[in-house]
């Protein structure tokens, strides 16, 4: 049992600014940080951390190399990554002294999926293997097309959120995953609550309040645990990552929520992303 999971992968330029730049102003960046960024990249590590089964099927430029040793590194299978001659897709963040942060995003090789690209990436999957997929990514109604025939499972995690495309996509996936903005945002586009939706699973998490799931047997809560958190970039993907590398393993849903909440809270007791995602040891030390 594998989890595919069709995902972006951005390189972060993180500048700190002492405010952000007027039209014609040359500012001096503070300081300067590159790293690893995505949805996809950050749910990708925060299954492998959870002992998950994860194969990456994305997309990079030539030259970044660095970007799949970070993910092998996690435990991220990278066999199903292909270099093309887009660039990777980048985030420039200005981040100024008040914390609040400017982003210009570039889909880069993310945006350039082929269907022979995504035909060829799902050639081997079968009924036992999901799919995990986010909005970060092009093409996707073919993804759907080819998991749909080779009868996979299907996970979507309906970020950056886009309720009309979400509401056209849940009929075809087994699993959403929403924040509870989203969540809300959605029952008003569909016009119908959360728990009428057409798909078997639906997890909404919500934040400190904790984490809901609904199945076709029950829903089930998860209260989050309190910690001091101090950067909470990353911390639905570091549950969705958790919560499905259990699922996928077969932990009964209470289980599995209690260890994605533990996961996350001290995700966001750490600064950072994808680096800040902790190791299954950690979770489990932190639940003993
Ligand atoms: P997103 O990052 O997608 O907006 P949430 O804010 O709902 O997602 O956070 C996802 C999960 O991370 C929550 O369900 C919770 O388990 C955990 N989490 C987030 N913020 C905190 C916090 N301040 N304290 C403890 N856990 C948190």
């Amino acid at each position: 049992m594998s989890i595919i999971n069709f995902g972006s992968i951005n390189i972060d330029y993180v500048h700190r600014v002492p405010h952000f730049p007027q039209p014609g102003e040359t500012l001096a960046a503070t300081s300067f940080e590159k790293g690893l960024g995505g949805k996809g990249a950050n749910q990708s590590i925060a299954i492998a951390r959870a002992n998950g089964d994860i194969k990456h099927f994305g997309q990079i430029g030539a030259d970044d190399g660095w970007v799949l040793d970070i993910l092998k590194n996690a435990g991220v299978d990278t066999g199903k990554v292909a270099v093309t001659d887009t660039p990777t897709g980048h985030a420039i963040i200005y981040v100024d002294d008040s914390g609040e942060n400017n982003i210009v995003l570039n889909g880069g090789a993310n945006q350039t999926f082929t269907n022979d690209a995504i035909e060829a990436a799902l050639a081997d999957a079968t009924a036992s293997d999901w799919l995990l997929f986010q909005n970060e990514t092009n093409n996707i109604d073919h993804a759907l097309n080819v998991a749909q025939k080779n009868g996979m499972k299907i996970a979507y995690a309906a970020a950056p959120f886009d309720a009309q495309r979400a509401a056209s996509i849940i009929p075809h996936v087994d699993l959403i995953a929403v924040n509870e903005i989203e969540a809300q945002q959605l029952a008003q586009a569909s016009g119908k609550p959360i728990d009428q939706l057409e798909c078997d699973y639906v997890l909404v998490t919500k934040g400190e309040k904790g984490a809901e799931l609904r199945t076709p047997s029950g829903t089930f809560t998860s209260t989050s645990f309190k910690v001091d958190a101090i950067d909470t970039t990353g911390a639905g993907d570091t549950f969705l990552g958790y919560f499905l590398a259990e699922f996928d393993k077969g932990t009964d849903p209470e289980r599995a929520l209690k260890i994605a909440s533990a996961a996350s809270a001290i995700q966001v007791t750490r600064l950072g992303a994808a680096s800040a995602i902790p190791t299954y040891d950690e979770v489990q030390t932190f639940l003993e």
